[in-house]
């Protein structure tokens, strides 16, 4: 049984720079039908990047497990594509549809 079948749906939105590192996904649930279903929820995955070694990534998650905090912050970025404007207004709009519709 596939994803499709059970309901879940995922559209996914590509950084501006194409860089495979750089991708968002969004993650809802329909019904048969395709509404979103009853529990309106919309999630939102950021690709984690994993361009260090073991040990780098080791050393990494120590200092993590520590409490460590970069004054940076622990961000990515991710550009939008003017092309996917549309779309993902779409899913946004279809999302807050089905948010006033359950409320
Ligand atoms: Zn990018």
């Amino acid at each position: 049984m596939s994803n499709r079948d059970i309901g879940i749906r995922h559209e996914y939105y590509e950084c501006a720079c194409d860089s495979d590192e750089h991708l968002l996904r969004f993650t809802y649930f329909v019904d048969p039908t395709d509404e979103i279903i009853d529990e309106p929820e919309l999630y939102l995955n950021v690709f984690l990047d994993t361009r260090y070694g073991f040990w780098k990534r080791l050393w990494m998650g120590l200092k993590y497990a520590f409490g460590y905090k970069c004054k940076y912050g622990h961000f990515g970025s991710w550009i939008m594509k003017p092309e996917d404007l549309d779309r993902l207004e779409a899913l946004l709009a279809k999302y807050r549809r089905f948010q006033r519709e359950h409320d």
